[in-house]
């Protein structure tokens, strides 16, 4: 038979055993020392009866009609103290006896208690009676007269009574042993339950809490040691819930503060496998959230040389760094791996902190700045290389020729006028993206700009075969702006459409969107194929570098930064062999 395991049930079929065992012990001794005291006391009186026996028995033993008196006296004395007396001679022969079914032939001298009574006085036995087969108890007095045992008194009765009494204690005994067995268990039972109730809560907390639930308290009923329990496991799940509170909001702070830094932060195992990313690193990395935490680094990051720096450094216990550049993105990276928890040089390190730092837009303005210093140069090396030859030439003597000289003179001043509008240009932009020149906000009326814009190219040279047109709404609010740079604007978008436009229409329309109002510059020219539109308001961007119109590149990209600067956005729609639409927004005042 399989036990239970319970502690409870242990504890109470140990304690059940116990008190059977207990009250077994304990009725067992009661009823043997009960019994045996109700012995010596049956023992006591019989010796007094048998005193008073042979005193009665010591005046009728031994005188000649003494056989019939002493019988008579034996039956009396057997009625009064209702007990079998019997009067026994020295040789043992029987004198009288108040018992009839034994014979009187029988020599009772080798009976103990007549043995012992003619050697002491006194004498006693507890036997079985051969004939009725009844356990009897005798005690047996010498009678004397003058001195001399003439022979003795034998008073004997039954164990019956005294086996039903005790019989009776033993019924009794067991009973009350019985019931005091079944209270004890009972009482244990419920008192053992009540405990391991206790237990088994403050269990099902630790279970609880081990899934997670740091909310769950133990409720004691009792006030003793399970309280006590209770009590203690309810303060560990306070400071568990504490300390895991500050753990988790020491981690969010961690959290928020990877989050939102710029740089990328990966954590690694010294397996290589990814125990933390923050944002910044999943978007440099280009991988989703899911697919980076627990994955290993070659899985996450397929560039080889981040992989092999994060090696080094684990198996160096030395910081390392490399920059790299990732395809297809071509984001430029500088990759530093910190070794975690090593000492120096001497042991492999337990992990590695990889940082990553975009290097992309420190290229890209590295890119810009070489690439303005080239542009740069290079506008203003050919009006200045060809400034140069005009100049030797008419030092070789073409400055005697009056109309050489004349036509030099003009061209040397026009690549002079051209370079002075490279740098006025340059200088232009350079205040506009300093912004070191502020705005002079005011409002301005967008319509009275466009007509007056308008009105300078129509009689201007060079936009013969050009209709300039206007489509403006009737009710126009004003815009916040500084006139003369949205005039600038104007004039730079318009100039670029008639030197695109051999002949058609030059048409700015105004629209309300919104906060803003919207201008739009179409011409009806050459349009700007679909690759290049991106570019057109960068500067120094020329469409076909290869024409010279005398542009330098930097207008478009003034008209962005005047946009900007008012807070509006620039855009363009074009198509090649129809024409071009530029437009611009300006806040309404
Ligand atoms: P540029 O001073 O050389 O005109 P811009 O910055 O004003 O420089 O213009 C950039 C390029 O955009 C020009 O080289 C030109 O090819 C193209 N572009 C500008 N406006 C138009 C237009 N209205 N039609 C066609 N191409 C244009």
């Amino acid at each position: 038979m399989r036990l239970p395991h319970s502690l409870h049930w242990r504890i109470s079929l140990a304690y059940t055993v116990l008190i059977i065992v207990t009250m077994g012990a304990v009725s067992f001794y009661l009823v043997d020392f009960v019994r045996d005291a109700f012995l010596m006391d049956l023992r006591g009186r019989l010796q007094r009866e048998a005193s008073l026996v042979a005193e009665s028995a010591s005046g009728i033993v031994g005188t000649a009609p003494d056989g019939r008196r002493l019988q008579l006296m034996a039956d009396d004395l057997a009625d009064i103290i209702d007990a079998r007396v019997t009067i026994v001679g020295i040789d043992g022969a029987v004198l009288a006896d108040s018992s009839e079914q034994s014979g009187r032939s029988q020599n009772l001298r080798r009976r103990e208690e007549i043995r012992q009574a003619l050697a002491v006085g006194v004498g006693g036995a507890l036997r079985r009676d051969q004939t009725s087969g009844e356990e009897i108890i005798y005690s047996a007095v010498a009678i004397r007269r003058g001195g001399e045992i003439v022979a003795v008194a034998r008073v004997g009765v039954s164990t019956a009574d005294l086996q039903s009494n005790v019989n009776r204690l033993v019924t009794t005994i067991s009973i009350s042993a019985l019931l005091v067995t079944a209270l004890s268990v009972g009482l244990g039972y419920v008192l053992f339950r009540r405990t391991s109730r206790s237990v088994q809560l403050v269990a099902e907390g630790a279970r609880r809490l081990a899934a997670g639930d740091l909310e769950f308290r133990v409720h004691a009923s009792s006030s003793d040691e399970t309280r006590d329990l209770a009590d203690a496991f309810n303060s560990m799940a306070n400071t568990i819930r504490s300390v895991v509170g500050d753990l988790s909001s020491e981690r969010n702070k961690l959290t928020a503060v990877l989050d939102t830094m710029a740089d990328g932060v990966v954590v690694l195992e010294a397996d290589g496998k990814v125990s933390l990313m923050n944002r910044a690193a999943e978007l440099l990395l280009d991988v989703g959230a899911s697919e980076t935490v627990g994955n290993r680094l070659v899985e996450v990051v397929r560039d080889y040389e981040i992989q092999q720096t994060v090696q080094k450094s684990i198996e160096t216990g030395r910081i390392w760094q490399v920059e790299v550049e990732l395809l297809p993105s071509r984001t430029f990276l500088s990759a530093i791996a910190t070794p975690l928890g090593a000492v120096d040089g001497t042991t492999e390190a337990s992990g590695v902190l990889l940082t990553l730092h975009d290097l992309t837009r420190m290229m890209q303005v590295e890119t810009t700045r070489k690439e303005f210093v080239s542009n740069v140069s290079h506008e203003l090396r050919n009006p200045l290389a060809s400034i140069k030859a005009m100049v030797d030439t008419l030092e070789d003597g073409a400055i005697e020729e009056r109309s050489v000289a004349v036509d030099f003179l003009r061209r040397i001043s026009g690549d002079v006028d051209r370079m002075n509008g490279i740098v006025n240009d340059l200088l232009e932009l350079s205040h506009l993206e300093g912004g070191f020149a502020p705005l002079h906000l005011s409002p301005v009326d967008l319509r009275h700009l466009v007509e007056e814009v308008l009105e300078k190219f129509r009689n201007s040279s060079g936009a013969e075969g050009l209709e300039f047109l206007a489509d403006l709404p009737d009710t126009l609010s004003t815009v916040t702006g500084e006139s003369g740079k949205l005039r600038q604007v104007l004039v730079n978008l318009v100039e670029n459409a008639i030197r695109h436009t051999a002949e058609g229409k030059i048409t700015i329309s105004i629209l309300d969107e919104g906060r803003f109002q919207k201008v739009r510059v179409a011409d009806t020219g050459t349009g700007i194929p679909r690759e290049h539109l991106p570019h057109v308001f960068e500067r120094f961007y020329k469409v076909d570098r290869s024409r010279s119109d005398g542009g330098t590149g930097l207008g478009l990209a003034i008209v962005k930064h005047i946009v900007q600067a008012h807070g509006g956005e620039v855009g363009v729609e074009s198509e090649e062999g129809v024409g071009s639409t530029f437009e611009f927004t300006i806040p309404r005042s």
